[in-house]
């Protein structure tokens, strides 16, 4: 990874780190919080597309603007508040279709519990002075465009596809790019406890999506939405093992619990 000596980590009073996985490519993450959530920026030549957009305590919109002067559009991995914190501060977003119901009305019901959610371990970081857990409100607004399995947005010089990976929600979205051999995955893949268990998650879609990865490997790199920003690509494999192994016993359902393998644990 190329260290990045740039001014946009002095902005937001340090809550952002920005990794560059390579000149026009990168990491947004905010470590502050427990969950530590990754954002991704892909700069083309002619626009820019920012893969989520972290948890809205502080704003990210500053950090993209000190990293490209092109439009940005704002891709959805899934409505999940912790990845579309900042989408307010963008003119447009896109989301896939299963996930417009949350973002258009089902957030009020979650509204209580997200404050907690949030803060359900103490910051290790101080936020932005502007921020206020009492004011905190998860991202909610008319989706403005729909993307599905399959389109190719074309940013100039570079081309990331959408991939459809259904399970942690009905419509998450995985984003590929080919040339670079970048696969963000979102909270489909990532070193840590991933949920199958939510109310709109289904186990055996979330097995059958990581098993759909497959077929765009091998990839350079793999790019999380949560904890370690580093992950090994065989993660896959223990995955998408972890869920036979489940699917074998008869687990792969919700409400059987807390599975724990060698690198990852799966909450169903
Ligand atoms: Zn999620
Ligand atoms: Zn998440």
């Amino acid at each position: 990874m190329i260290p990045l000596t740039h001014p946009a980590s002095a902005l937001e009073n340090n809550w952002f780190t920005v990794d560059a996985l390579d000149d026009s490519t990168f990491g947004i993450s905010e470590y502050g919080q427990w969950m530590k959530v990754h954002s991704y920026l892909f700069v083309g030549t002619e626009r820019a597309i920012l893969v989520d957009s972290g948890l809205g305590v502080g704003n990210i919109r500053t950090i993209v603007e000190e990293l490209t002067k092109l439009p940005v559009d704002v891709i959805t991995s899934h409505a999940h508040w912790d990845h579309t914190g900042g989408h307010h501060l963008f003119d447009r977003f896109s989301a896939h279709i299963l996930e417009r119901d949350w973002i258009e009305s089902s957030w009020q019901r979650y509204t209580k519990d997200i404050g907690n959610w949030l803060v359900k371990e103490p910051f290790s970081q101080e936020p932005p002075p502007q921020f206020e857990i009492k004011k905190y409100m998860p991202f909610h607004a008319k989706v403005d465009r729909l993307h599905r399995d399959g389109d190719v947005l074309d940013l100039g010089g570079r081309k990331l596809e959408i991939i459809h990976t259904p399970g942690h929600s009905p419509g998450h979205v995985c984003i590929h790019e080919e040339e670079r051999g970048y696969l963000a995955t979102a909270d489909l893949l990532y070193k840590g406890v991933l949920l199958g268990g939510l109310k709109f998650s289904d186990p055996e879609d979330f097995h059958r999506s990581l098993l759909r990865l497959r077929e765009f490997f091998p990839i350079g790199k793999l790019l999380p939405g949560h904890g370690r920003l580093n992950i090994e690509n065989d993660l896959l494999d223990e995955a998408i093992e972890a869920f036979g192994r489940l699917a074998k016993k008869g687990l792969l359902k919700k409400e059987s619990g807390l599975h724990e393998f060698d690198r990852l644990k799966i909450q169903l």
